[in-house]
């Protein structure tokens, strides 16, 4: 039957929810050896059976959600490398590379993007597209037809990444009003070295020109090896100043890692009551930011498990793929996660690790499905060749793509 199948499968045993409450089998690496029927789309079944090592060679995930990325500058790198790899060339060759953009270079590297992710597993991204005043408004309405073409295979949500000052101008105010429409997010970067007054004002505009409109702001904040956390805490006391209860997720936040830790449980804390959510970045982080000459290795990435342990829901992201920025990656989630777990030192088979690639950042895009793989859900998976850790972050997989419970072939 069209849309239906049934396989034998392993699990992550925290990424699926099984109706029976006794004798339900877990390896030692957190893998539960499972049947699963799906039909006309559905998840119609899923069980938990008793199977030989080793007898399994499938692996099953829910697709992913990617909850940081750069559509409108991937695969730049080749015409505009950054060849001292730090933060401010990359800023530099970025400027570069962006007054020679038009609407065609962006939606040509957009879709790129899009058919590799979804080739290879994702149903969901956010990206940042950078915004200068009314330059890029032929941009938006080509990025929001494609983001209709492809709303079958993948859910785009689109984050206009701005200088903050933009927010407080009436083309900025306009823009908002459109962009609200489309469902948009208002954007923007908080690094030091900062203004602290004129920054603490563009950032009030900015908060309430998305309470005005309903929208959301996700941030490029902390993403810096000096300064630790002073963007985090002018955003704090700017949202208490305010009373603002506009939803703020906070991208990067790399120098937070700097804190000591009582100054970080504190700040953890008062980020919880904001309701502040947080998008770890490692990849980018540890390719650019705090290179030194000297043989030490010491990369800010936000310190993921505190923050964790404090509640906060972090999803782990890409951030750029092949661009001045970070000159590698290809929109693959086994890639994100064969580095970011053994370089954050977060364990596959623990929940907090799961959840931050998978339910967290379904969460943050307020997507109908956690992630969590039971009767009723989408019949949405990555089926990967293997049976241990070990195959999946082995470099060198095989897998097949199923939406809506039918094969992906492209
Ligand atoms: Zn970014």
């Amino acid at each position: 039957m069209d849309n239906s199948g049934k396989s034998q499968v392993l699990i992550p045993r925290y990424l699926c929810e099984l109706e029976q409450e006794a004798n339900i089998h877990v390896n030692n690496e957190g893998l539960s050896p499972v049947e699963i029927s799906w039909e006309k789309g559905f998840v119609s079944n899923i069980k938990s059976i008793k199977e030989g090592r080793n007898l399994i060679n499938k692996i099953l995930f829910p697709r992913f959600v990617e909850s940081h990325a750069h559509f409108d500058k991937s695969f730049s790198w080749m015409n505009y490398p950054n060849l001292q790899s730090n933060y401010e060339n990359a800023l530099s060759v970025n400027l570069e590379e962006h007054v020679t953009r038009t609407a065609n270079t962006v939606l040509k590297r957009a879709e790129k993007s899009l058919n590799l992710a979804i080739k290879n597993g994702y149903r969901a991204i956010r990206t940042h597209i950078d915004t200068y005043n009314f330059q890029d408004q032929e941009i938006w309405p080509k990025l929001f037809h494609l983001q209709k073409k492809y709303s079958e295979f993948l859910s785009l949500q689109f984050v206009s990444l701005a200088q903050i000052d933009f927010w407080g101008t009436n083309e900025g105010d306009l823009f908002a009003k459109n962009f609200k429409l489309n469902n948009g997010i208002l954007g923007g970067v908080l690094v030091p070295p900062f203004d602290r007054p004129r920054i603490i004002k563009n950032l009030s505009d900015m908060l309430l020109l998305a309470k005005k409109y309903k929208l959301e702001v996700d941030l490029h904040i902390d993403e810096s090896s000096v300064e630790p956390g002073s963007g985090m805490k002018i955003l704090l006391n700017t949202i208490e100043k305010l009373n603002s209860n506009v939803k703020v997720t906070c991208s990067h936040s790399s120098s937070l890692l700097l804190l000591k830790d009582n100054e970080l449980t504190k700040l953890a804390d008062k980020m919880l009551k904001k309701n502040i959510t947080v998008i770890a970045l490692p990849l980018t982080n540890f390719w650019l930011l705090n290179r030194q000459e000297k043989n030490t290795i010491s990369r800010p990435v936000a310190p993921i498990k505190q923050l964790q342990k404090a509640f906060i829901d972090v999803s782990i992201g890409s951030d750029n793929v092949q661009d001045p920025w970070y000159p590698f990656g290809n929109f693959d989630p086994f890639y994100l996660m064969s580095h970011a777990m053994p370089m954050l030192q977060l364990n596959p088979w623990d929940r907090l690790s799961l959840s931050a690639i998978f339910n967290s950042p379904s969460r943050l895009l307020n997507l109908n499905w956690d992630g969590v793989v039971k009767k009723g859900c989408p019949a949405d998976f990555v089926i990967v060749e293997g049976n241990c850790w070990g195959d999946i972050f082995s470099g060198n997989i095989k897998r097949k793509i199923i939406i809506k419970g039918n094969c992906y072939k492209k």
